[in-house]
């Protein structure tokens, strides 16, 4: 069977959804596609992108939207059903984050304020960069993750002497915080000039995808516990939504500070600067534009001391210059090689690896592992008519992610030829020295001879992929 296993269904629809809210050109086509791949050839047709929309509802745990910390998203309600997770989740994190520098630059040139600062990638540099500041700086570690605050990433230094030793040390090292529990490796440090803060207001401008606008949601509690408010005081956030198309008028926002018990100092300023986000946020194509701590100085100036900015990677034809910011260091490696190989594979996270060809039925597949009690480690599609180096070179990457403890293939033959496969499968055992348990499930095009050139490798046969999955998570786990 290829197709869309009814839990699938679900994220697959709110996916397709969500992305009317976002041009009105794609919905006309989107609304005439049911079935997954169909779902993401449109997306390849927008964007000109082969990144697939499904890390969110399928990877516990990895690089998703809660790693990057954004404590707006938090609040919003969640759109569908993870069943993973058992819980409700997010449609879309294959989203493109910028680091802080590259967001502060971004909303610099909309008129935000931003503390002066520049970019090092060692001590040396950090050191003529606090030097040319007059030494009153801040040291920020450039990881794409939330939390850098309380992970030791971010540290106020009086003289540039202290600021540039900490950046050396920092420079290389693993940071770890609750967003993100695998933690990111510092590879550029932003040096800033310190702002004098009297008070941290949290704003965020992101995508509500329930109510399909942007919102934009603002708080008198920011600063590092905000995380803290959001879970505990969502009431304390207040939301503003955004009208496609008419903007936000004044009024909302000057509503909206007071509601949100801004001091009155700050009212005006912060208006001003939030009037810049939302201008921002839908001239870059933005699902998530977030300032926290959003500084009051004690002269009544309003300063983003920190900024987030998540760019709609089906909106990047339209911004080529962001595509070229993309950090590469941001992409998972798996997926950043699988990119260069031009292999549809995404890392979910779990440790049993799945290849199959046709979306869909490699949805279904991971749908069975879950099912089954397994915790997939990737979705990977070898696409029709693959041949058997295109197998192998397709065992060869869901190899390299260390966590993975078996191997499920689900090969339903059309174009495909099994043979192809069982020849591919067999190079790569034999190449690639596997030695992790692998079940196929083998039907279709010349199945019969697919499985006869198996027969006698350590490959164990399975008559459908129910049976497989419970076979890969019982040899997997044992
Ligand atoms: P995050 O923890 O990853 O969100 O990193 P931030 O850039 O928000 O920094 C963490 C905290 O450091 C902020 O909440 C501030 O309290 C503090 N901080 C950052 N920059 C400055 C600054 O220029 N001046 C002062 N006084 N505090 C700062
Ligand atoms: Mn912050």
């Amino acid at each position: 069977m290829i197709g869309l296993s009814t839990q699938n269904a679900i994220p697959i629809m709110t996916w397709v959804a969500a992305k009317l809210v976002s041009g009105a050109e794609r919905l006309a086509i989107a609304a005439a596609q049911t079935t997954a791949s169909a779902a993401m050839k449109i997306q390849d047709k927008a964007s000109g992108q082969k990144k697939l929309k499904m890390r969110a509802w399928l990877s516990p745990g990895s690089e998703s939207v809660a790693a990057f910390g954004s404590a707006a998203e938090a609040v919003l309600k969640p759109t569908f059903y993870r069943p993973d997770r058992r819980s409700w989740g997010y449609a879309s994190a294959s989203r493109m984050k910028l680091h802080e520098y590259q967001a502060k630059e971004l909303l610099a040139r909309f008129g935000v304020p931003v503390p002066a600062g520049e970019v090092a990638t060692n001590a040396e540099e950090a050191l003529r960069i606090a030097r040319s500041l007059g030494g009153k700086t801040v040291v920020k570690a450039q990881v794409l993750m939330g939390g850098r605050g309380k992970a030791g990433g971010v540290r106020l230094f009086d003289n540039a002497e202290e600021a540039a030793h900490f950046a050396g040390e920092l420079i290389g090292k693993r940071l770890v915080s609750p967003q993100n529990p695998t933690g990111m490796v510092v590879e550029k440090v932003l040096v800033v000039t310190q702002v004098d803060i009297a008070a941290e207001f949290y704003v965020a401008v992101l995508l509500d995808r329930a109510k399909q606008c942007s919102t934009l949601m603002l708080s008198a509690a920011g600063g590092m516990e905000i995380e803290e408010v959001a879970a505990t005081n969502p009431s304390a956030i207040v939301r503003v939504p955004i009208d496609p198309a008419w903007g936000v008028a004044d009024f909302q926002l000057r509503d909206a500070v007071r509601r949100a018990k801004i001091p009155t100092r700050a009212q005006s300023p912060l208006v001003a600067l939030m009037k810049r986000l939302v201008k921002a946020a839908a001239e870059v194509d933005a699902d998530l534009v977030e300032v926290n701590p959003c500084a009051l100085t004690p002269d009544g100036s309003i300063v983003a001391a920190d900024a987030k900015v998540v760019i709609d990677d089906n909106a990047l034809f339209r911004h080529p210059e962001y595509s070229s910011t993309a950090d590469a260091s941001a992409e998972d490696p798996i997926e950043a090689q699988a990119t260069r190989q031009g292999i549809a594979y995404v890392r979910l996270g779990g440790d049993i690896g799945v290849i199959g060809n046709g979306a869909g039925l490699v949805m279904c597949s991971l749908d069975e592992v879950s099912a089954a009690g397994g915790r997939p480690a990737n979705f990977l599609d070898v696409g029709g008519g693959a041949q058997a180096e295109r197998v192998k070179e397709c065992v060869g990457l869901v190899m390299l992610d260390p966590n993975v403890k078996g191997l499920l293939i689900n090969i339903f033959g059309g174009i495909t030829r099994c043979d192809e496969v069982a020849r591919g499968l067999l190079q790569a055992f034999d190449e690639l020295n596997v030695r992790i348990p692998v079940v196929a499930r083998i039907e279709g095009t010349a199945a019969e001879e697919g499985r006869k050139l198996l027969e006698g490798s350590r490959l164990v046969a399975a008559e459908t992929m129910q049976e497989a999955a419970r076979k890969i998570v019982e040899l997997a786990y044992a």
